[in-house]
């Protein structure tokens, strides 16, 4: 097992760690390798992309382009699933299908602006937030899933080589886990951490359960000495939703924190700018990941550039506005215990 020294360990550490979730079905390039940059040099530790070459790549431009700006690299994470997940779909209806004097709530309620104006879902701009899914009138759009077989796991990882990879699971899937995790190692590439993503949302357990799932996870990644950092998923794929979202993961983590394995424990779903305003101490805690929020406030200059076929490094008006953003949603995360 390779080892990391700092800035990544020591972030985990101190407290400080701070990812950005691109989105486990998130397949938009141009805005990927865009948003990586910009959060790259704001100070993220780590990004966590699809388990999608074509994702990996447009997410490694960014970072690269990056390094060169600031001298260093954050960790290019992989999210994989053990079983059926819901960061793991894409939504689709048959345009054609579609009433002309349908008012579009679908496309009203997109985060992603993944619905056009005349036709259907853009499938590479869906991450499957499942917003769409029971708006409309005429029940047209359906849900498809969209993750990678195990099978496919260690040629993927062969080739992405990430220097982490994130398991989404689930309670009562401990040997779905073992058997992803089996085949992850057996690509023989060097991993510094394995995350692994779990919550409470749609299922009917309580916290002690899930811990006793999360130690279940905990052996078996000791005996395939790889180290986890724990996500607790706190309300998935809400964070810009509104700021009500933020408590979720917070009261995950209390909830947990006594009786939680070993490792870091880092706060996700839900999570935005309010986080931070809910905790008074970060005293056991590691860290956290945004989504969804970090996306939004980057999507208005993303569009710009995109609306000037440039990308959004190459906007210096776009690119320092969209910086700016992302700094103030982090900098609070960057300082040690306060
Ligand atoms: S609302 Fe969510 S699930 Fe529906 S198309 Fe947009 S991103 Fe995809
Ligand atoms: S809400 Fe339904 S009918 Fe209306 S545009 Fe969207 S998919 Fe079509």
């Amino acid at each position: 097992m390779q080892h990391s020294t700092a800035p990544h360990e020591l972030a985990l550490s101190k407290g400080i760690w701070v990812k950005l979730i691109c989105g486990a079905s998130n397949e938009d390039l141009p805005s990927i390798s865009d948003l990586c940059a910009v959060y790259a040099v704001a100070g993220v530790h780590c990004v966590d992309v699809a388990a999608d070459m074509a994702v990996v790549n447009a997410a490694r431009q960014g970072l690269k382009w990056a390094e060169s700006q600031i001298g260093v690299r954050p960790w290019l994470m992989v999210s994989i699933s053990d079983g059926k997940d819901i960061h793991f779909r894409k939504a689709a209806f048959d345009p054609q299908l579609c009433p002309e004097e349908c008012s579009r709530p679908c496309q009203k309620i997109c985060p992603a602006e993944a619905i056009t104006n005349t036709g259907g879902i853009i499938a590479d701009k869906c991450y499957g937030c499942g917003r769409c899914l029971p708006i409309c009138p005429l029940g047209l759009i359906k849900e498809k899933e969209n993750h990678l077989k195990i099978e496919q796991f260690a040629e993927f990882l062969v080739e992405a080589k990430p220097d982490a990879v994130e398991i989404h699971t689930a309670p009562g899937r401990s040997r779905e886990f073992e058997a992803s995790v089996k085949a992850i190692v057996e690509s023989n590439i060097p991993l510094k951490r394995i995350a692994v993503s779990c919550g409470l949302e749609g299922f009917s357990i309580n916290p002690n359960e899930l811990a006793q799932e999360l130690w279940k996870r905990h052996e078996c990644l000791c005996r395939y000495q790889q180290k986890p950092i724990w996500q607790l998923d706190g309300r998935p794929m809400s964070g810009d939703i509104g700021k009500g979202t933020a408590k979720s993961s917070i009261s995950l983590w209390k909830s947990l924190r006594a009786i939680a394995p070993p490792g870091p424990l880092q706060l996700a779903g839900g999570t935005n700018a309010t986080t931070i305003d809910h905790i008074d101490t970060k005293i056991g805690l590691a860290g956290i990941a945004f989504g969804g929020k970090a996306r939004t406030l980057i999507q208005p200059y993303l569009n710009e550039a995109q609306e000037q076929k440039k990308k959004l490094i190459n906007c210096s008006d776009g690119w320092n506005k969209a910086l700016k953003e992302a700094k103030e949603l982090i900098n609070p995360w960057l300082i040690e215990d306060f």
